[in-house]
């Protein structure tokens, strides 16, 4: 489980989230959305130990988030992160890029770890691509292979920051269909994103963010149908 518990931050003077208050449970799918510039990404980050949060407490499966270099290692091992720009590294073949990882942060043998990488290749559908390099894919064959290098780390929980926002439309589904596949074996998921079809077949929890702010949270159902503050339901009628 996630728990974030009066979390505040600042970029210098700016106060980037105000008090945020969350907790995904093991097994759960939470969605956030909100307007350009809300927080959101801020929120997936300190997650992740990729920023800092200056007040509040962070917790991932009861361990608390701290300054300790150690801390930021072991949270990144168990939290896995796709990003909108899929951050594969070029220079490496598909196989190379997801079996990294396993070998210099978790030892694995190289033939564990190739077939470790064949077996999530495979289950994000692109099998076949193994030996190309990443700019020999489409974008969202790129994405899948992002996906699959962090389940090559067994993560307990997936974060997700707008991962198809940097697709060609058609490619957008291929991924999501891969996510939802995700979400119904049962992946603990935080993910941002304004892909409301999505969202409404997984989510057991909508996040509204608005600057800075978790301004609305509630279960699709009621999220998307009754929401309940002005923000939330201007911005619902901005994107449906
Ligand atoms: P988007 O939908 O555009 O991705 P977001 O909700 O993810 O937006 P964040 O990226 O979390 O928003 O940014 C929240 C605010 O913090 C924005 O005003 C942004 O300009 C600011 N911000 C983000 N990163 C930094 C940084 N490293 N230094 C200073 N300000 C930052
Ligand atoms: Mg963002």
């Amino acid at each position: 489980a996630i728990e974030l518990a009066g979390v505040n931050k600042w970029f210098d003077t700016f106060h980037v989230l105000k008090d945020i208050n969350l907790t995904v449970k093991n097994g759960e799918r939470v969605v956030i959305c909100g307007p350009s510039g809300s927080g959101k990404s801020t929120v997936v980050r300190c997650i992740n130990q990729l920023e800092k949060h200056q007040q509040g407490t962070i917790r991932v499966d009861g361990v608390e988030l701290t300054d300790d270099p150690k801390s930021a290692a072991s949270i990144r091992s168990e939290v896995g992160m796709v990003f909108q720009q899929f951050n594969l590294f070029p220079h490496l073949t598909v196989l190379e890029n997801l079996t990294l990882g396993p070998i210099k942060a978790r030892g694995l043998s190289r033939k564990d770890a190739e077939e470790k990488a064949r077996k999530y290749l495979d289950r994000v559908h692109i099998p076949d691509q193994a030996d190309k390099r990443p700019v020999q894919l489409s974008g969202g064959q790129q994405q899948r292979v992002a996906i699959a290098r962090s389940l090559c780390m067994e993560p307990r929980v997936l974060l997700f920051d707008e991962p198809t926002s940097a697709l060609d439309p058609e490619m957008i589904s291929e991924v999501l269909d891969v996510m939802v596949e995700l979400a119904q074996e049962g992946m603990t998921m935080v993910v941002v994103t304004h892909e409301m079809g999505f969202a409404r077949k997984v989510a057991d929890k909508m996040i509204f963010m608005d600057a800075g702010e978790i301004v609305e949270e509630g279960h699709p159902e009621h999220f998307f149908t009754n929401p309940q503050s002005e923000r939330c339901r201007k911005f619902l009628s901005q994107i449906l």
